[in-house]
């Protein structure tokens, strides 16, 4: 069955699947993928809660040009109550906002849970519903983590991030040619890089984009993960508007799942040998939870990376002509900088130019010459910053409702001091700044959240999966995306998540042997 929802009138759904995957973001589509390049004979069921906003399925937003469509694609994705359609499109609209409870085109903020007394919480937690999940909104930076980023005990995480690298389709270059990308990173070389190991000096970001011979920019979403591959692949199917809201298990084995199709408010029982959850790092536990899989990690070590983001006008930079593409990429003057992670400096920095600025530009200025700067700082994970859900009340999609419990730590405030101190630095390199000074983003509005069903070398008890995300003391269970990754990362996720995303398939793959006439199936 090919890459296509199944129409209205023929929601039939699959008794048995050798493989159900819960999730289309770029985590369950790598699955997806890879299973279809090592196990093209295996059946493969995708259940996706939201609905399917792009062609081919998947596909990020940025690449539809009409606006109206754009919008209206964004707004299926914000789940049950959706954004206003008059509202922006652009994403980086309210990059240097001040507002309590930030949100972006494309995402919904957790209604309740979100803050309790006395803690920080993460005003600003969002999600996405839709095929292609938060890839079909987001910016594509994927860098590499370093240093102390690094899961320390998975000896091939380079050659992991390579294939990761592969399914995004991940390249330096693409904006390589940006007029005054060379003098943005000279400026920043210059005023950071004398202390650093070569490889963490300034350096262009990559970026999960590919540029047309036409000039323009066509994003990565989970479209390109899943790949021709996945898409002609008889054997696999993605089924849209489907909420898993169970994982059955028997005897400490998976056996399938529980699905409601959202259209027609059915429950159906689909078999399984595998069971994949690559439902983002709040709702994997989520449907863990209501599962009655519980280890005791589960949901804990949530960390999001705290943002601090700076307006700069670059000095002294000649008018260039405007780009071709300006209406499809944020970046085409400028390029994308990128400030790797350090152990003496844990935090990571991307430099971009603000195309459509809602930053009040006082008189002329040069096409291209408004660089937003964003600092991550990796947190100083804490087990009891959890994601904690009710046994009694529900979320608007009947599931487990979700109780966030989260503070900054004395480190995490000196960590973000620090921060401070070095994009005020860096901006002073490029030019003149447009904030009077930085300004720190509510927690969670990095969208960068991980750790909740974290990897672990043995089952200790503060992990919930093994190394390839088999969660520990379930057979057929496994569990992917940022929520795995088990350390402090500053660099944006997504890369790390899809090349754990690789191992896991892989895993997979290997175990998948054609079943045995005593393993019978409907
Ligand atoms: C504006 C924006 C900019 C971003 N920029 C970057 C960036 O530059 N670099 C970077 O690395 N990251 C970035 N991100 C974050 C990035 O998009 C996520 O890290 C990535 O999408 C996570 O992939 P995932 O597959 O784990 O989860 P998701 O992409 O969130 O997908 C999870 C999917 O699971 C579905 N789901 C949930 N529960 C169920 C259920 N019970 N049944 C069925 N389906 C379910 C959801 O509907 C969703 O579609 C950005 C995000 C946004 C919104």
């Amino acid at each position: 069955m090919a890459v296509t929802q199944i129409a209205n009138h023929e929601r039939e759904y699959p008794s048995y699947a050798d493989v159900v995957i819960v999730g289309s973001g770029p985590a369950g589509a790598a699955y997806a993928r890879i299973l279809s390049e090592l196990r093209p004979e295996a059946s493969v069921v995708l259940f996706e809660a939201g609905p399917t906003i792009s062609d081919p399925p998947g596909a990020h937003v940025k690449n539809i040009s009409d606006v109206q469509r754009r919008a209206a694609a964004q707004r299926k994705s914000e789940g049950p109550t959706p954004s206003l359609s008059s509202s922006s499109t652009d994403t980086m609209d309210g990059y240097a906002a001040d507002e309590a409870r930030l949100l972006r085109p494309g995402t919904f903020l957790l209604r309740n849970g979100w803050q309790q007394p006395g803690e920080d919480g993460l005003p600003a937690a969002a999600m996405s519903s839709n095929v292609g999940g938060m890839a079909a909104h987001w910016t594509g930076a994927c860098p590499r983590p370093g240093a102390s980023e690094r899961i320390g005990f998975l000896g091939n995480l380079d050659e992991l991030l390579s294939e990761g690298e592969r399914l995004l389709s991940v390249t330096a270059d693409a904006l390589a040619e940006a007029p005054l990308a060379d003098e943005v990173r000279r400026r920043l070389s210059d005023a950071l890089d004398t202390q650093r190991a070569s490889n963490r000096k300034v350096a262009p970001m990559p970026l999960a984009v590919r540029r047309t011979e036409e000039g323009t920019f066509i994003w990565s979403g989970s479209d390109v993960v899943f790949g021709e591959t996945t898409r002609s692949n008889p054997n696999f199917a993605l089924v849209d508007e489907s909420l898993v809201t169970q994982i059955l298990t028997d005897g400490g084995q998976v056996t399938g799942v529980k699905v409601r199709d959202l259209r027609a408010g059915t429950s159906h029982v689909v078999t399984a040998r595998f069971v994949i959850v690559a439902a983002d790092a709040l709702r994997t536990p989520q449907l863990l939870f209501a599962s009655a899989i519980r280890p005791s990690a589960l949901g804990r070590y949530l960390n999001d990376q705290p943002q601090i983001v700076y307006a700069v006008q670059l000095r002294d930079v000649p008018a260039v002509p405007e780009s071709s593409s300006v209406e499809s990429a944020i970046t085409a003057q400028s390029g994308v900088s990128w400030v790797p992670f350090t152990d003496e400096e844990p935090f990571h920095g991307q430099v971009m130019q603000l195309d459509a600025s809602p930053v009040p530009i006082e008189g002329e200025h040069v096409p291209g010459s408004i660089v937003g700067l964003g600092w991550f700082c990796a947190k100083d994970i804490q087990p009891t910053d959890r994601v904690a859900f009710s046994d009694e009340d529900v979320d608007d999609y009947g599931m487990p409702a979700m109780r966030i419990h989260y503070s900054l730590t004395e480190k995490d405030k000196r960590n973000l001091q620090a921060a401070r101190a070095s994009i005020v630095a860096a901006g002073a390199a490029l030019g003149e700044p447009l904030n009077e000074a930085p300004l720190t983003f509510p927690p969670g509005a990095s969208l960068h959240y991980q750790g909740t069903v974290r990897m672990g070398e043995r089952n200790d008890g503060t992990s919930v999966c093994d190394p390839t995300g088999r969660v520990w003391d379930v057979q057929g269970l496994y569990v992917a995306g940022n929520g795995v990754i088990p350390t402090a990362t500053a660099c944006n996720p997504t890369l790390t998540g899809v090349a754990l995303a690789v191992a896991g398939a892989r895993a997979v793959a290997s175990l998948l042997v054609p079943a045995t006439s005593t393993q019978s199936h409907p």
